[in-house]
């Protein structure tokens, strides 16, 4: 294998020592610890152990969290009153609604109640739109992941080619902006790419976030490029990348390993916008 490991779990380990003290030195300064309040509808499995994992990451890093289970029958007005209380509330410093969401609920406009100034999920239109602008903001979690996974190279960002592969508004679109304020030169692919393979070889870093196991095959991928592998594709039991890791490891540079790459990021970047809202809040 010629690749270097990109290791998300040592790097998010690294990260949250510094969330932990970031989040003492806000206790002592405010009197109370930054807070999230974590709203989840419904009984999805992946959703009770992504919430679990939100929860635990909030707990090992002196962040207090609030759980609000809610019945797959609930109503938008009452998923509504739920969220604007956390928003009114003073020690909740972010607030997120897991999805998906139960059948039946209309996510954009429910996302849409969070007070963009506790929308540690990044998913508000307004978060989205001041990251368009440049503009400070609460950035998506994922794509700040992969930006400081990015960052671990050493590599320069600047004047780099990147590709992101995938352009949904949760991690291609975003990952895109977050590449293109680091000077990247950037290009987003989707499904109705011409010729992907001839794109994607042009790539110095290459973000690969489609949501089809093994998508990314090793010729698709430019000699030493930096490969980053978003996705979580379950297939019988196992977790397996958008990335044909075997074939990418022996053209790339560096490569993001699935499980162990991005996913461990997601979380740690949720824990440091909260602390990002909480101190923004405080001024
Ligand atoms: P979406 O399904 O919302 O988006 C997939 C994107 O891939 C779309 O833009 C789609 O294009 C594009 N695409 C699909 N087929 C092709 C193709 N043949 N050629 C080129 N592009 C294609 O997925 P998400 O962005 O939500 O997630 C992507 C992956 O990342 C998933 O595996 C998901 O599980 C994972 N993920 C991982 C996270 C983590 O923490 N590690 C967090 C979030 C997601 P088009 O728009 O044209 O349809």
């Amino acid at each position: 294998m010629k690749a270097r490991i990109i290791d998300g779990k040592l790097v998010s380990e690294r990260l949250r020592g510094e969330i932990k003290a970031e989040a003492a030195r806000f206790l002592a300064a405010h009197g109370r610890p930054p807070g999230l309040a974590v709203i989840l509808a419904g009984e999805d499995p992946a959703s009770e152990i992504y919430v679990k994992n939100k929860i635990t990451a909030c707990e090992s890093t002196g962040i207090k969290s609030v759980l609000h289970r809610l019945p797959a029958c609930v109503t938008e007005a009452e998923l509504v009153g739920l969220i604007e209380s956390a928003n009114r509330d003073e020690t909740v410093d972010g607030l997120l609604v897991q999805l998906p969401l139960p059948k039946g609920l209309d996510e954009k406009r429910i996302l849409s109640r969070v007070s963009p100034d506790k929308d540690v999920d990044g998913f508000h239109a307004v978060n989205a739109g001041n990251l368009l602008l440049g503009n400070p903001c609460l950035a998506a979690c994922t794509p700040s992941g992969i930006i400081e996974l990015i960052k671990e190279t050493g590599l320069p960002i600047a004047g780099k080619n990147a590709v992101v592969v995938g352009r949904s508004n949760i991690v291609g679109k975003p990952a895109a902006l977050l590449l293109l304020q680091q000077n990247a030169t950037v290009t987003i692919c989707h499904s109705r790419t011409a010729d992907l393979k001839s794109v994607t070889k042009t790539a110095d870093i290459l973000v690969a976030a489609v949501g089809i196991k093994a998508f990314i095959t090793g010729d698709m991928i430019k000699p030493g490029a930096v490969v980053i592998d978003v996705g979580m594709n379950r297939f019988e039991g196992k977790l397996y990348g958008d990335v044909c890791f075997a074939e990418a490891a022996e053209t790339a540079g560096f490569i993001t390993p699935v499980p162990g790459g991005v996913g461990p990021m997601t979380i740690t970047m949720l824990l440091k916008n909260t602390l990002k809202a909480a101190f923004a809040r405080a001024k």
